[in-house]
């Protein structure tokens, strides 16, 4: 398998991918982006974010700007000022007037997107800094993110946290908490999207069970295809079929090809198109999406393993730990995604099919539970 290349990119796969509604519901931008704002950059993400987007061809993204451990927000273990200072970036940039906006339903990102900006949600992966104070199951950090314009939630990171078991505690299967079923029904009477992603078995199937609405799994790949521990069994897989929900494929080798160490040539979307084939298989087309992942910026080596660790360890708390590229070969940036097209287009999905899992099936599931 050699590499495509951006030239090797069909005029056909070009046309489908720019009249395409792209959505990258899973995006760490904010990782880096809080690190030039702490050096007093201007126009951040104009000048740093919007090219790649842009080039990508990505409309719309959910972006992490909080949650479970400090790599998510601000590099502070107090969670919920890191929450709330990268929410506050953001929103101050928006005011000043910046190419993205902030959209809290469905029907702001259709208007954001058809005025040429990049749509942003707001997003949390792992919910640690909405969990309020000890002792008391309260939902009102819930309530109030949300007010602030929090629109999608992971609940877990890697960890256990106060609503269910992450894929770090698998010893215990207790699953989900009392809390977190209260969390789940609260979120789906809001409007917010509910993420299963990095859950155990039984916390994922709790939860699955427990929310009225279509879930997403915002980045992920499935255990056919690559046996990780974090991955989806076909019986989690099933359930997201019956729930209406949608699986969001990523870049990130290691959920990708197992051992991919060992792997000697590029590892590239095509890979991932053994997710994808698995998927569609079992459930249909109709339940694929992107969730890229894409954590690999210029300023940083890598602060994701940090915060998704193995099952067995703990979530993680460092930043800049050196790791090597963890990306695919390609595509292996966000301005080279029109290669995601060009690689299902050769692998025989139809038009049709492509332009729903760039973002049709996603933008579904975001006007059935974001209004
Ligand atoms: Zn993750």
């Amino acid at each position: 398998m050699s590499l495509i290349g951006l030239d090797g990119v069909s005029e056909r796969a070009k046309k489908l991918h720019e009249e395409s509604v792209v959505v990258d519901i899973h995006n760490h931008m904010m990782f880096e982006y809080a690190i030039h704002e702490a050096l007093g950059t201007p126009d951040i993400f104009d000048t740093y974010y919007a090219p790649a987007l842009k080039a990508g061809g990505i409309d719309v993204i959910a972006t992490s700007v909080g949650g479970n451990s400090p790599c998510v927000c601000n590099l502070t273990d107090d969670l919920v000022h890191g929450s709330l200072e990268q929410i506050d970036m953001l929103r101050r940039a928006e005011e000043k007037g910046s190419s993205f906006a902030i959209c809290e339903s469905a029907q702001e990102i259709e208007v954001a997107v058809a005025a040429g900006k990049i749509a942003i949600l707001l997003a949390f992966e792992g919910a640690r800094a909405a969990e309020g104070i000890e002792n008391e199951e309260s939902l009102v950090m819930l309530r109030s993110f949300y007010r602030l314009g929090l629109r999608t939630i992971c609940i877990v990171g890697g960890a256990r946290t106060r609503f269910a078991d992450g894929m770090g505690e698998a010893r215990a299967e207790a699953g989900m908490t009392t809390f977190g079923l209260r969390f789940i029904e609260e979120m789906n009477r809001l409007g917010m999207l509910v993420d299963l992603t990095h859950m155990t078995e039984r916390s994922f199937m709790d939860s699955i069970e427990a929310s009225s609405k279509p879930v997403v799994v915002s980045h992920i790949g499935v255990q056919a295809a690559c046996p990780n521990p974090n991955n989806l069994s076909d019986e989690r897989i099933k359930a997201i079929g019956r729930n209406g929900g949608v699986i969001g494929m990523e870049m990130v080798k290691t959920e990708i090809l197992w051992e991919y160490e060992k792997y000697k040539r590029p590892i590239t979307w095509e890979h991932v198109i053994r997710h994808i084939d698995h998927i569609a298989e079992l459930i249909g087309t109709e339940h694929i999406g992107l969730g890229l992942d894409f954590d690999h910026f210029k300023m940083i080596d890598n602060i994701h393993r940090a915060m998704c660790p193995a099952p067995g360890t703990i979530e993680g708390f460092y930043t800049g730990i050196p790791k090597e590229n963890h990306m695919l070969d390609e595509p292996n940036d966000l301005w080279e995604a029109p290669l995601i097209t060009e690689y299902m287009l050769r692998h025989g999905y139809s038009d049709y099919e492509v332009k729903m899992i760039l973002g049709g099936n996603m933008m579904r599931l975001l006007k059935e539970t974001i209004w």
